[in-house]
């Protein structure tokens, strides 16, 4: 049989190869029993974070590589295409530009060159609350004003990374809801130092880990009358939620990128075992119905790709990117959900041995039909703001 070409796109082929070269290092059997012990996977961390990668989107001025989103999802689709997981440390890459985009020179100066050498890891997003999930805007953390300080009180859950960083963007409510006109106002967009704050015999901050079906380092955490700098405050007070939803762009998109690589892992993996397998005295490839659903999954992987170039490429210009963001992630979520289905059917019985690698990705690759956002909500944000829909909730 003819070698089959390579599946996917070359675009940063340089840094695709680069990637690839490391991801190498971290083969199956690393991630497999970080998995079993629900690890951190400290040292992929550490070999990215020293390569430069997690510094991709940080200007050159401030200690970064200052390269393009879409460099930055190449870099994601090629862990994910190699078998890896970026979920480790994709925030790495993308929290900081709450920072770059709305904080002070002063703050930029003083946080950017540090998180760019990996010496500070600000890879933790506080926004989702037990009660508030998809409806983001009735958050119910506050931030009171007390001198110099904040006070923050409440609680965050799927805090993804808490126990892994240094740091945590957090999202809290400065003014209560029923005095601000817009809903999306009264919320305000904070640096959180945690290091100090989670010590002592009575911290401010307490960070619990969730055992998810994932392993996903995702944790809750409490905060008890937290006092944080008012210089630590990003932007205005009472615009974090806009501040935030400029990041959440990049966000769909890195992790659309994601899904591209887990597709690309999956219809790969399964290419491979539908050639080699024989029942009945031949490849199981062979057999239409083996071959049509990686088919299919690779034909909504290469469409779902061109759709997240197109939202990446809207983003690096400037302009209004939320359609094509959702659009993307909905779609790569699709496209990798179906790929998974295709790969563990391929592999029959094998597909659930642990060895294969295929059940653990199914596992990893099914979160992104829920987070960072949930599929129906990216459904009803088209219906409404593309379509002119009347709002659905
Ligand atoms: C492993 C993991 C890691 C995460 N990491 C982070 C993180 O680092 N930081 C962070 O802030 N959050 C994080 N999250 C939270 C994630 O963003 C939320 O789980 C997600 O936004 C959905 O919110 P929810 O779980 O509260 O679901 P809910 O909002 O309770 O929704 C439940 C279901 O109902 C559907 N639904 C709700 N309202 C509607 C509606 N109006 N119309 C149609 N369907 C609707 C949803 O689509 C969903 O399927 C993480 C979650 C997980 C599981």
């Amino acid at each position: 049989m003819a070698e089959p070409a390579p599946i996917g796109g070359e675009s940063y082929g340089e840094i695709r190869r680069a990637v690839r070269r490391l991801c190498a290092r971290f083969p199956g059997e690393y991630w497999r029993d970080l998995d079993r012990a629900r690890g951190y996977p400290e040292d992929f961390v550490t070999a990215l974070s020293e390569a430069g990668f997690l510094a991709a989107l940080i200007p050159e001025d401030y200690g970064g590589s200052g390269l393009p989103l879409s460099a930055a999802a190449a870099i994601l689709e090629e862990i994910h295409r190699s078998g890896g997981n970026g979920a480790a440390c994709h925030a790495q890459i993308y929290v900081m530009g709450a920072l770059l985009r709305h904080g002070s020179t002063a703050q930029k100066e003083h946080w950017l060159p540090e998180i760019a050498a990996g010496r500070l890891r600000l890879q933790a997003f506080g926004v989702s609350e037990p009660d508030s999930g998809s409806d983001t805007l009735s958050l119910k953390t506050t931030a009171r004003r007390d001198g110099k300080d904040y006070v923050i009180d409440g609680q965050k859950i799927w805090t993804s990374r808490a126990a892994q960083s240094d740091l945590m963007l957090l999202l809290a409510r400065t003014t209560a809801r029923e005095r601000v006109v817009k809903k999306g106002e009264g919320l305000s967009l904070f640096l959180v130092d945690l290091r100090a704050a989670t010590q002592g015999t009575s911290p401010s901050v307490v960070i619990r880990p969730i055992r998810t079906m994932i392993n996903h380092s995702t944790t809750e955490v409490f905060f008890d009358g937290l006092r944080v700098p008012a210089e630590n405050r990003i932007g205005e007070e009472g615009k974090g939620f806009r501040y935030v939803l400029d990041g959440m762009n990049a966000e769909r998109i890195l992790i659309a990128a994601e899904c591209v690589g887990d597709a690309r892992w999956f219809i790969a993996k399964a290419r491979d075992y539908a050639a080699t397998r024989q029942v009945f005295g031949r490849p199981i490839g062979q057999n239409q119905g083996v071959q049509f659903p990686i088919a299919r999954a690779y034909a909504q992987c290469e469409a779902a790709d061109l759709m997240v170039r197109r939202a990446a490429e809207l983003f690096e210009s400037g302009a209004a990117c939320g359609p094509a963001a959702n659009t993307a992630k909905l779609l790569a979520a699709e496209a990798s959900w179906a790929a998974a289905e295709a790969c563990l059917q391929t592999h029959g019985g094998f597909g659930f041995a642990e060895d294969f690698d295929v059940e653990r990705k199914f596992r990893e690759t099914r979160l992104y039909q829920v987070a960072p956002v949930s599929t129906n909500l990216i459904l009803a944000y088209l219906a409404e703001h593309v379509l002119g829909l009347p709002r659905s909730y």
